[in-house]
């Protein structure tokens, strides 16, 4: 199993924008919840989220990050 895999299942672990986001919102097309608002850095809403891991896949800055 993958770390992405293994986090995806694991529901204590948040999404995060780390570092510097370039506004690319590529992550907000890719979020299947619409839980990624366009700011900058972009914020992930928690209560929509479900942890599918696509905006870490998909970050070409990989500043969406697992955080406890
Ligand atoms: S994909 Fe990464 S760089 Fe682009 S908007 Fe999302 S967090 Fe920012
Ligand atoms: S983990 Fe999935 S649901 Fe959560 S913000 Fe990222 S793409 Fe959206």
């Amino acid at each position: 199993m993958t770390e992405f895999e293994r986090y995806r299942y694991n529901k204590s672990v948040y999404v995060a924008a780390i570092g510097k986001c370039g506004a690319c919102y590529i992550c907000v097309d890719e979020c299947p919840e619409g839980a990624i608002e366009k700011s900058e850095p972009v914020k992930v809403d928690y209560n929509k989220c479900t942890r599918c891991m696509k905006c870490v896949e998909v970050c070409p800055s990989g500043i969406m990050q697992i955080i406890d």
